[in-house]
């Protein structure tokens, strides 16, 4: 037993047990697992060492984990309708990497959302690797509407002749147009790559337009919406399937993580359930209510509303930075994150929003009834921000409410 041999870390685990179930869990890009998925990312899988892919690997005793691979990159091209799947990468982050190292060289030009925009890190921003040994150019959103122009999008594209392109990101409140993104990589020969991170479990439930068909790669994590490990798969076409393959093993990565891999096939089961779907709905459906809410408290939203999972608040008006806001959230019981917003006069440290999500909270019952209660909470958490005695009685509050489910 943990507890027997390393009483320190059990009982931190139990805290952060005790501290998720007593707090709504609102940051867009977190869930809750099932049992099934913990179980399986806890096994002797972990113990295995597996360089290579189902049938073509450097170590012996792949009698199982073939089969686990298999059964995980199976589900995957079934449940997004896609020609291949690789389970392997560690994380979102990496599954991008081995995009660039699939399509590019260094100095090569990519193309994707500025990250102060919605776009991810991996996109080509500066900070990042993807930003300092490729040529990054950056789309916006419009300022008047919060959302991306094409025309803008295609104009940069001609101008700047991409090899690559990534559509989607970590703060958009909006469906993405895949079909538009995929004629204007045609138009100049460049790849798309939709990075389904956060809408995944939406893509999946049949909540958001899918990308297959699209474009020609995909790559999501798979522990956002899609509820499983954390982990990453990239999809794509049978063209693209070997270059993928081959940069994320031998190219980036060494030895799969089998335990994931066999809790991602557990979540892509799961996913595949008519419950999933229903799930994906509701979370849009309270999404949706909590956006509406919030405007009807004065609120403003970055593009006026939300289509997906997520709503990014713009506290200027309320006379609050994002990060005192998300912290005195956090007391209230409230999780999120202080997040940037489009054309966000603030230093990125200390922006001007707040992102919240549904994925979480949607996982534990809440309905779109409740919604409005959980707008009400913020407001008063917002301007009790320096009272911590009323913050702890929103927590309370909180914690009964989640209790009650
Ligand atoms: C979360 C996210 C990633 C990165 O995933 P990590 O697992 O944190 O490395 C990549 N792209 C997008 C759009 C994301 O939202």
């Amino acid at each position: 037993m943990l507890s027997d041999v390393d009483p320190e870390i059990a009982a931190l685990i139990q805290s952060e047990q005790r501290r998720q179930s007593r707090k709504l869990r609102m940051i867009a890009s977190e869930n809750d697992v099932s049992r099934a998925v913990l179980e399986a990312t806890g096994s002797v899988l972990t113990n295995k060492y597996s360089e290579g892919y189902p049938g073509k690997r450097y170590y012996e005793g792949q009698q199982v984990v073939d089969q686990v691979e298999q059964l995980a990159v199976d589900r995957a091209k079934a449940l997004f309708g896609v020609d291949h799947a690789n389970v392997q990468p560690y994380s979102g982050s990496p599954a991008n990497l081995a995009v660039y190292l699939a399509f590019l060289r260094p100095g090569d030009t990519v193309m994707g959302m500025a990250l102060p925009m919605g776009g991810h890190l991996t996109h080509g921003w500066s900070v990042s690797a993807t930003g300092r040994w490729f040529r990054p150019v950056q789309y916006e959103v419009r300022k008047d509407t919060g959302r991306v122009d094409l025309d803008q999008v295609r104009e940069l594209a001609r101008a700047e002749r991409p090899k690559v392109i990534f559509c989607g990101g970590t703060a958009i409140p909006r469906t993405i147009d895949f079909p538009a993104f995929a004629q204007i990589a045609q138009e100049v020969g460049a790849v798309l790559v939709a990075d389904i991170a956060h809408i995944a479990g939406l893509v999946a439930g049949g909540a958001h337009p899918s990308p297959a068909g699209h474009a020609p790669v995909i790559t999501t994590t798979t522990h956002k919406t899609l509820r499983g490990p954390r982990g990453a798969m990239i999809l794509s076409d049978a063209q693209h399937a070997k270059a993928l393959d081959r940069a994320v093993f031998p190219g980036l990565q060494g030895g799969p993580h089998n335990h994931t891999t066999a809790a991602i096939a557990v979540a892509l089961h799961e996913a595949a359930q008519p419950e999933f779907r229903e799930y994906a709905h509701a979370v849009v459906a309270n999404a949706k209510a909590l956006a509406e809410a919030l405007l009807d408290r004065g609120f403003d939203l970055v593009s006026g509303g939300t289509d997906n999972h997520l709503v990014l608040i713009d506290l200027t008006s309320k006379l609050i930075g994002g990060k005192p806001a998300a912290r005195a959230l956090d007391r209230a019981g409230i999780e999120l994150n202080y997040n940037a917003v489009p054309f966000d006069p603030r230093k990125p440290f200390d922006p001007s929003g707040i992102r919240l999500g549904t994925p979480g909270v949607t996982t534990r019952g809440l309905r779109p009834e409740q919604m409005p209660l959980i707008a009400a909470w913020i407001d008063r958490a917002i301007a009790a921000h320096d009272n911590d005695q009323a913050l702890d009685r929103i927590a309370a509050e909180v914690e009964e409410l989640l209790a009650a489910l």
